[in-house]
């Protein structure tokens, strides 16, 4: 079988809104950029790539617990945090096609794919642009760009009756500042000790400048974030364990480990907070980008929300027998990224036989749908139902007898359900089904009562 895979995005695209995974926010109304709707797959393969999280980091763990804090906090919060001060970024717009651009990423483009004369017609292009150089033109049009000026990326709101300023609150940039400032509560009450972690997942805002490549870039989107906090002599040793443990995950999810990567930052792209930085990043058909940051935030967001709340964040360490703000480990990732990669690792298109298909070669632990259950004829309806409802006990498992066999495989193998159980008339003398792998097309016999098992063995992970 030979077989190709995206080099746009535009067929993955085309597919998650012809198939229920993604839709475009109030379409109907001509869509609101940087927002996105999960359809009845998307919503599935959300919760069971969050299932594998939560199972990985708090489930299966006895140093993680868990916690879920409101999307709103106190303003003070993010003063706290830096990020009424700092959270913007840079934006020029072009005056000829009044295009708006976010000035890191249309140097980092220009740089990418050798235009710096495009942007900087006027310097000596041979050498990278120096940390705060401007760019005087276009990319698209060639006109004239404005001065940058400062985006904030938190969207504002007002909480009571009053619309005054001293009414502002935020939504969440980040699902992490809660997780610092309840370090006590969590520790207290679960009676934990240093090493440990807290981890959260939830809604995070962000008035991104130009939202992009999908849902890789939204204003709405979720995080996945753990901060484990450590003693700051060991620091080294949990950021090198958590960034093994995050890149793995990904391959767990049975994303190609050849498009995946870690990636230092630079001294100069180290947030304000974070003295190193590795970042798993997967290679999309726009290029290698970052799905997940593992950062040392040493102990700056405790003593931050220490010193501004007037509350001690110290810990007093039994072991150690000794007082300290713990340093924090934090490793933040996006649920929609990684649902977009997961999409896009596992689209195909294949040829079986003498016809073309598409399909989605997610792993069978994750996928939306994982057993279809076909009657051969519609008089089966009756123990083909059957079989479905025994099904849906363990799986997701659906019925469908619309079609010719065949037509039913194509439907299921562009959703990516990894196994078809075609229910024959045979069936009804010999107890056994026609067991159909998406991926080698390959069929087998199995009795009906090991079929839970067989699926089973196969599914789970
Ligand atoms: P960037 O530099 O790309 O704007 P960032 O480095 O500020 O992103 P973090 O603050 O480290 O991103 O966010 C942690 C994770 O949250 C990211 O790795 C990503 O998976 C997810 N994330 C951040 N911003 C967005 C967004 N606008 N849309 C979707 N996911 C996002």
């Amino acid at each position: 079988m030979t077989e190709s895979s995206l080099d746009s995005l535009e067929p993955l695209v085309s597919l998650c809104k012809r198939r229920g995974y993604i839709f475009q926010s109030s379409e109907i109304y001509g869509g609101l950029n940087g927002f996105w709707d999960y359809g009845p797959l998307g919503v599935e393969l959300r919760r069971r790539i969050f299932d594998s999280w939560w199972s990985m980091m708090v489930e299966r763990r006895e140093d993680v617990v868990g916690m879920d804090a409101s999307i709103i906090n106190h303003p003070r919060v993010w003063e706290a945090s830096g990020h009424v001060a700092s959270f913007y970024d840079m934006m020029v717009d072009c005056r000829g096609c009044n295009r708006r651009f976010r000035l890191d990423h249309m140097i980092q483009d220009a740089l990418d794919n050798d235009t710096l004369d495009a942007i900087f017609p006027d310097r000596d292009n041979s050498v990278p642009p120096a940390e705060g150089e401007v760019p005087t033109k276009c990319p698209a049009c060639g006109g004239e760009l404005t001065e940058p000026r400062q985006f904030g990326l938190m969207f504002e709101t007002h909480v009571g009756a009053a619309t005054d300023s001293k009414s502002i609150a935020y939504l969440r940039p980040e699902t992490a500042q809660a997780i610092f400032v309840n370090f006590k509560n969590v520790q207290m009450s679960s009676r934990l000790k240093v090493p440990f972690g807290i981890a959260q997942v939830g809604k995070a805002f962000r008035n991104e400048v130009t939202p992009r490549n999908f849902t890789f870039r939204s204003r709405e989107f979720e995080q996945m974030e753990m901060e484990f906090f450590v003693h700051p002599d060991e620091e080294r040793k949990w950021f090198d364990y958590w960034v093994d443990a995050r890149h793995e995950w990904y391959e767990h999810l049975g994303v190609n480990p050849d498009r995946l990567r870690r990636r230092d930052h630079g001294g100069d792209e180290l947030a304000h907070y974070a003295s190193y930085t590795t970042d798993v990043e997967y290679q999309f058909p726009f290029g290698w980008a970052e799905l997940e940051g593992i950062a040392n935030r040493g102990n700056f967001d405790l003593t931050q929300h220490g010193e501004h709340s007037g509350k001690d964040q110290a810990y007093f360490d039994p072991t150690r027998n000794e007082k300290y703000v713990p340093s924090v480990i934090e490793t933040s990732a996006g649920l929609d990224r990684t649902l977009l990669t997961v999409l896009a690792d596992a689209f195909a298109i294949d040829r079986v036989g003498e016809e073309e298909r598409t399909v989605l070669r997610l792993a069978p632990h994750i996928a939306p749908r994982q057993v279809a259950v076909f009657p051969l004829s519609k008089k089966l309806a009756e123990p083909a139902r059957k079989l479905t409802d025994d099904l849906q006990r363990r799986f997701h498992a659906i019925y469908d007898d619309s079609g010719s066999i065949g037509k039913r495989y194509r439907r299921e193998d562009e959703v990516g359900t990894p196994y078809c159980v075609t229910f024959d008339f045979d069936s009804l003398e010999d107890g056994a089904a026609t067991v159909r792998d998406r991926d080698t097309t390959d069929q087998e016999r199995v009795a009906l009562d090991s079929l839970p098992a067989y699926l089973d063995e196969r599914i789970r992970k």
